[in-house]
């Protein structure tokens, strides 16, 4: 039987009412061996995250400001879960020792201890409550001297520490560096711990709960109600995440993404829904005609340039990638006639450069007319199932037609898992929806 790694999310932990419900899920299922989780997150959309104050601890205390009022609100969350749960632990040591490193920080200390122990003083009372082992991340996450992670290291004495052990708890979010600093990933980084962990113990399925029943094919505020997405490969979910999908960061995937091992996205409150599972690959043709999901974006400029004869003006892409190029500014597409050529950036990028970008462009490439256009958003259709399907395309822009949403550029990339159309950003939410009702009905 294959074993699963299972990570928790910060709703799904947020006071003993929740882990009494993780606690169910991993008793439903033996295969559900090791454990990662977040910090206790909201109970309402009022609350606070315990990370968030952990943080205002550490900025007060490297001030040498007063902390107590705000240790006293993690320190009494802490306190009730472990009453409320009945474990037995020296929770009050644990707290003391904890306020006391945070309160000898000095201006100048990295926050990172301070943040990282919401997961830390969480991971002891679950696995308290399992019955399960602790083991702590700095002694199997780490990170190299210039701050990334350690992949080899991590992988090898993590690996070594799981066979020993059949069922563990490890915390989210940290590792150490090679000083034996407690370092943390990025907000969020619960998940790629939780990636690394999969990886290292070679779960056949990494599961990530928490408060939503998987990714849904559209953006929830914009299309009414959309369907969940029962499957859907790395490859997709890249392409959507890109466009502006919410999902797992990309970074939080890649060790498992590497490992071929799936992840399955799970709702805490609601253990019966299947979830979405991302996979390294799923067959297009179960998926013929259907599309995967569709994410947009708003913001993007386009330059275009007009010159006759310039399909025969030989290095003329390269000189206006290379005005780009030259003021950092990355491009997301060209799309291409026999005399124009447009670039497509995030207008963000050009802040305080567009002139000076568009200088070099008149310099170097001499165009005949050179437009700007500010105000474009891009539709990015995604799935596997429109490849070799003949109509997508047409089902695309047959339903932006009727929406009478003007397209004003379009791009399938190569793989043909994706049709990407820009439209004018007052379209924008308009063309998704069409979209939407076209393929899903
Ligand atoms: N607790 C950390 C945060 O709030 C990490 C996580 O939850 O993934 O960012």
């Amino acid at each position: 039987m294959g074993m699963k790694v299972c990570k928790f999310g910060g709703t799904s932990l947020a006071d003993a009412n929740q882990i009494r419900k993780v606690q169910a899920i991993i008793a439903a299922d033996p295969a559900r061996r090791y454990v990662v989780p977040s910090a206790p997150g909201k109970r309402t959309s009022k609350d606070q995250k315990i990370t968030d104050l952990l943080y205002l601890c550490h900025s007060h205390a490297s001030q040498r400001l007063p902390f107590d009022d705000v240790w006293k609100v993690v320190a009494d969350r802490y306190r009730q879960i472990a009453a409320d749960l009945g474990v037995t632990l020296d929770l009050e040591l644990e707290l003391a020792t904890v306020k006391a490193t945070i309160a000898s920080h000095d201006n100048g200390t990295p926050p990172d201890y301070a943040a990282s122990r919401g997961e830390y003083l969480n991971g002891l009372i679950i696995a308290a409550l399992l019955g399960w082992e602790f083991i702590d991340a700095t002694e199997v996450i780490f990170f190299d001297a210039r701050g990334r992670l350690d992949m080899n290291r991590t992988q090898q004495v993590l690996s070594a520490r799981l066979k020993k052990t059949s069922h563990a708890v490890v915390p989210g979010f940290y590792g150490s560096t090679p000083d034996g600093q407690v370092k943390t990933f990025s907000r969020g980084g619960s998940d790629i711990s939780g990636a690394i962990v999969a990886a290292g113990a070679g779960a056949s399925v990494y599961e990530n709960w928490t408060d939503v029943s998987g990714l849904l094919m559209s953006d929830p505020r914009i299309v009414d109600n959309p369907r969940p997405i029962d499957v859907v490969t790395y490859r997709e979910l890249r392409e959507l995440a890109y466009m502006g999908a919410s999902v797992l960061h990309d970074e939080a995937i890649f060790p498992v993404r590497k490992a071929g091992i799936p992840v399955n996205i799970r709702n805490t409150n609601r253990p019966d829904d299947a979830g979405t599972l991302i996979t390294p690959e799923a067959s297009p043709i179960a998926h013929k005609g259907t599309i995967t999901g569709i994410a947009g974006r708003k913001d993007f400029t386009v330059i275009t340039l007009y010159k006759a004869m310039m399909n025969a003006e030989v290095g003329f892409g390269r000189r206006l990638l290379g005005a780009l190029e030259d003021h950092g500014v990355s491009f997301e597409h060209t799309p291409t006639g026999i005399d124009t050529m447009s670039v497509v950036v995030q207008s963000a990028s050009l802040t305080d450069k567009m002139e000076k970008v568009l200088e070099q462009i008149r310099v170097d490439c001499e165009p005949d007319t050179l437009e700007v256009y500010p105000d474009l958003a891009l539709v990015a259709v995604v799935g596997r199932g429109m490849v070799h399907t003949p109509g997508t395309a047409a089902k695309v822009f047959g339903a932006l037609a009727q929406a009478s949403v003007n397209i004003r550029m379009i791009d399938q990339g190569s793989s043909e898992i994706n049709i990407i159309v820009g439209v004018d950003s007052k379209d924008f939410e308009n063309a998704m929806r069409a979209i939407y009702a076209a393929f899903v009905n």
